[in-house]
């Protein structure tokens, strides 16, 4: 048996107007009234970074090799979706998922009210728990004005042999 690490980053920018209705989607959850990113899929930040942290784990590339947003069957698609093929690849490939512990940076909005939502749904298609902060980039940078969301990720895997 064999354990790994994998780090996973991701970040998106807001719609430029309140007015664009596209919705945010952060952990498969829907933030009523929240600005939306701007995404080939539904731009969800945290469900990118924590497939990306699995792949990385499983030496499994990223996600922009296996759903290229040139391909437009992956347009506005649910990224839970992507994260349940991402977990499917893995154990597919002998991987089991321990856990995922992700950090959302943004100014707004706030994560704690959704914060259970988003990790039941993201631990859900994981497949194997998926815990989320939320945290403040203190004004500083693109992140800092309000420009978009990042998002990093780290996943542990074991290799069943
Ligand atoms: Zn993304």
């Amino acid at each position: 048996m064999r354990v790994r690490v994998g780090q996973g980053f991701d970040i998106h920018r807001f719609v430029d107007t309140a007015t664009n209705d596209r919705k945010l989607i952060l952990g498969g959850v829907h933030f009523e009234g929240a600005r939306g990113l701007i995404g080939h899929s539904d731009a969800d930040v945290v469900a990118h970074a924590t497939a990306e942290a699995i792949l990385g784990a499983c030496g499994l590339g990223n996600i922009g090799e296996h759903f290229p947003d040139s391909d437009p069957k992956y347009k506005n698609i649910d990224s839970i979706k992507l994260l349940e093929i991402v977990a499917k690849m893995a154990s597919d490939h002998n991987f089991e998922i321990g856990n995922v512990d992700c950090s959302v940076v943004c100014e707004q909005p706030k994560i704690a009210p959704h914060r259970d939502e988003m990790q039941k749904k993201l631990s859900l298609a994981a497949g194997a728990t998926v815990t989320v902060k939320g945290r403040r980039a203190e004004g500083l940078g693109a992140i800092g004005r309000v420009e978009g969301i990042a998002c990093w990720a780290v996943a542990i895997v074991t290799q069943i042999e």
